[in-house]
């Protein structure tokens, strides 16, 4: 039953269309399960109801005819319930609904399942008979499998249905197409999608409109040519080694390249004027799912090499395309995975928006995003990434919705946010040069987060007193190899130079979790427990070294550098780590710089350092919480995955507790504590640990004149006030509103909430 259910997903996953994916499911149901009918309902936002989509065993005409709302007849019942309904004789049940168009009342026997999408219920899975007996445990067990695992596929495919209605030109537009994701930068942006794809990775090239024909088709064929010439090269140099069977794949490889096969099916689609890109994808695609559902598994196999051609072809067609794409005035970049390395590859000046189609609020896509200041979607799941290139997109970075083709109501209402947004800007510019001060005098530095260059004329600008975080990994994550110690040098320097004489906190390389390195990949089933910060520099002290040393000599002649070492579970890491930076100092002193030891300091970023934050703060200069991390250990809540990012809460009593404990700790030896999660970015999170004392807040700079303008506004009785309400709470909901309700008491603005049209 695996193996069907298995199949059936797979084939249905690449239908080309809703109606396709639709007509497979019910087809492949009744004859899995030997039923006499398989029919499927979905819930259509027009006329909120239900709708008979397809079916084998009714009539077909009541297709799209049969509308039932929730609660009416037995799907009604399903969807009410969002529970499976099994029945032996439907028909007298007291919710029975006799639908004449559809000829069911020959059958007795009724089993329904929801398809439940995100809570919500897409629509419903019936199958029927006419014998008069319940459908066993076993058939309810796979409907209900089956229904589960097809829920996000179908989702999907709805998606990309209606934007495919819409470009039918007798069609209605559709407008206002929404699609949800996760809040990953607050702000509103207008303007045209941009969908990047990461090199040779066929799914994710959109479709494009081809500008020249002619020129798509050249291009195409150049790539073909150039293919070829990479088989033969490597059918010859193998010749010796291989049977004569085996050499013939080599022969099978080619012709599948002919213009009778994949060449021509790619050129007529390009001749209808999809780009040579995308054209390869939607042949390569139609001819995989094919060969993937053969039960020959020689023939099954061929879709492996189909897939590695198209990736070969594609591979020329990317490096011979332009390398800069053609940016609109107002990009939204869109992307599978966004990375930093994308973020750089748009002009900042025509770049107002991002969605990424996976990762979450605190993967670091969103946190540079923040710090740019970028409104940002992350975990857009359903969005159809092949479909959207070339649109107009609202995307509200504070309910996490990306709307397809705005109509001029929805416009007009963003357009009222954007306009408040920016006249909150200039106020808050005026605070600029003021200090953090509570209204009963409590003074605290807010410093910031960088990452990019980019960051340093930006945070001088909105008022940073020092970098807390400056995330070393950034430049290495946008380069192709390692960078040398003197490049290395050369970056920190700037940093260093652009803050001075304000401190500037520099973290030794933290790779691994949701940093990789395109040149040093790091395969591992669990990354966020595994080969992480300290534990891979340990591991490997030439690149230790060679960073410390490069952040030495970038400070000689500033003393403004203070280093900072991530991911620490244990004191021996921090003794080895602390020796290391020793070393290099002596060295650097031996070679005659002018260098004394900088400032140390340890980040608390998972659990086992919170109880040990006595025995680091001996063995430091400063502690710095990353409550990031912080927050994903200790509630284990991956927060890169869109799919929990509700369990994601900062302020769920556990994580407060431990930030109040942390604080505490650290001054019973003092040694100051700071923080540089993002929770010190939000108003809320930064009095709640201003009043815990923290010593120091460093956060994104977008979010800085806000957090200073909210300290600005309180007393610092008030905010030890809040604290100790907050933590005598046990309801992370609860905590949010109370802290909500004050911000708004004390007339600090919460996001705006747009007038959205009916
Ligand atoms: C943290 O974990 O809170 C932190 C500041 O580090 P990063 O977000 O880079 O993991
Ligand atoms: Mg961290």
């Amino acid at each position: 039953m695996l193996d069907v259910l298995r199949k059936i997903v797979q084939e249905v996953s690449v239908a080309p269309d809703l109606e396709s994916a639709l007509n497979l499911i019910v087809r492949r149901v009744q004859r899995s399960m030997s039923t006499e009918v398989c029919s499927v309902y979905l819930f259509d936002p027009c006329d909120q109801r239900y709708v008979l989509m397809a079916t084998e065993g009714l009539h077909q005409e009541s297709v799209g005819s049969v509308r039932l709302s929730a609660a009416e007849g037995l799907v009604g019942l399903v969807v009410d319930r969002a529970e499976p309904i099994n029945l032996e004789n439907a028909s007298q049940h007291s919710s029975f609904k006799y639908v004449e168009s559809t000829g069911e009342e020959r059958y007795s026997s009724f089993l329904g399942v929801p398809i439940i999408h995100h809570r919500d219920v897409l629509g419903v899975l019936v199958v029927q008979q006419k014998d008069i007996r319940r459908f066993d445990e076993s058939e309810e067990a796979f409907l209900v499998t089956l229904s589960a695992q097809l829920a996000g596929v179908i989702a999907h495919a709805e998606a990309t249905g209606s934007l495919a209605k819409n470009d039918a030109k007798d069609d209605k537009a559709v407008i206002d197409l929404r699609f949800e994701g996760v809040a990953g930068s607050s702000g509103v942006a207008i303007g045209i999608a941009t969908v990047v794809a990461p090199p040779a990775d066929l799914a994710s090239v959109p479709d494009k409109t081809a500008k020249d024909i002619d020129k798509e088709i050249a291009s195409f064929e150049e790539a073909l040519k150039l293919v070829r010439r990479d088989i033969k090269v490597v059918g010859r140099s193998l010749a010796q080694r291989l049977r004569a069977e085996e050499q013939a794949l080599f022969d099978v490889y080619l012709r599948m390249l002919d213009d009778n096969a994949l060449a021509g099916e790619v050129i007529a689609r390009i001749k209808n004027g999809n780009w040579a890109q995308g054209a390869l994808r939607e042949v390569v695609t139609e001819h995989v799912r094919q060969f993937s559902m053969m039960d020959d598994p020689y023939l099954r196999e061929r879709a492996t090499d189909i897939k590695d051609l198209g990736r070969r072809v594609l591979a020329y067609l990317q490096e011979a395309g332009p390398t800069e794409l053609d940016y609109p005035p107002e990009t939204i970049l869109i992307a599978d995975e966004l990375t930093p390395a994308m973020l750089g590859e748009v002009p900042s000046d025509k770049l107002v928006g991002l969605v990424s189609v996976h990762g979450s609020s605190n993967s670091h896509a969103a946190i540079l995003a923040r710090s740019m200041g970028i409104p940002t979607i992350m975990g857009a799941v359903d969005l159809p990434l092949t479909r959207i290139d070339g649109r107009e997109l609202v995307l509200d970075g504070y309910s996490g919705r990306v709307y397809v083709q705005p109509g001029e109501d929805l416009l007009a209402a963003y357009r009222d946010i954007l306009k408040g947004e920016q006249e909150e800007e200039a106020e808050l510019k005026a605070i600029k040069d003021l200090p953090a001060e509570t209204t009963d005098g409590y003074q605290i530095p807010l410093w910031v987060n960088t990452g990019l260059l980019a960051d340093v004329a930006r945070s001088l600008d909105r008022g940073a007193e020092g970098i807390g975080l400056y995330r070393t990994e950034v430049p290495f994550m946008i380069r192709e190899f390692f960078p040398s110690e003197q490049e290395q040098s050369q970056t920190y320097r700037k940093q260093l130079e652009a803050f001075h004489p304000r401190p500037v906190t520099m973290r030794t390389l933290d790779i691994g979790g949701d940093k990789a390195l395109p040149y040093f990949p790091i395969e591992e089933e669990n990354p966020f427990l595994g080969w992480r910060g300290i534990r891979v520099t340990l591991d490997h002290p030439e690149i230790f070294l060679v960073q410390v040393r490069a952040m030495l000599k970038a400070g000689e002649g500033y003393d403004n550098l203070r280093i900072m070492l991530p991911m620490v579970t244990s004191v021996h890491e921090l003794d080895e780590a602390n020796r290391q930076i020793g070393r290099a100092v002596r060295e650097l002193q031996e070679e005659g710089h002018d260098i004394k030891r900088p400032l140390v300091g340890v980040m608390v970023e998972v659990p086992a350092a919170v109880y040990q934050v006595r025995r680091f703060a001996r063995r430091v200069d400063f502690i710095s919480v990353g409550s990031n991390d912080l927050t994903q250990y200790l509630l284990a809540v991956d927060r890169n995955n869109p799919r929990v990012a509700d369990l994601y809460v900062s302020y769920h009593p556990a994580v407060l507790r431990a930030l109040n404990f942390i604080a505490s700790e650290a001054h019973k030896e003092n040694v100051p504590v700071s923080i540089c999660g993002e929770l010190a970015s939000e108003p809320g999170g930064a009095l709640l640990l201003m009043a815990m004392g923290y010593d120091m807040l460093s956060m994104n700079a977008t979010n800085l004149p806000k957090v200073k303008s909210t300290i600005r506004s309180v007393s610092k009785e008030d905010a030890d006030e809040l604290l100790a309400e907050v933590l005598a709470m046990d309801d992370a909901d609860k905590i949010k509103k109370l802290i909500n309700e004050r911000l708004s008491e004390l007339g600090i603005a919460l996001p705006a909430q747009p007038v959205l049209p009916e």
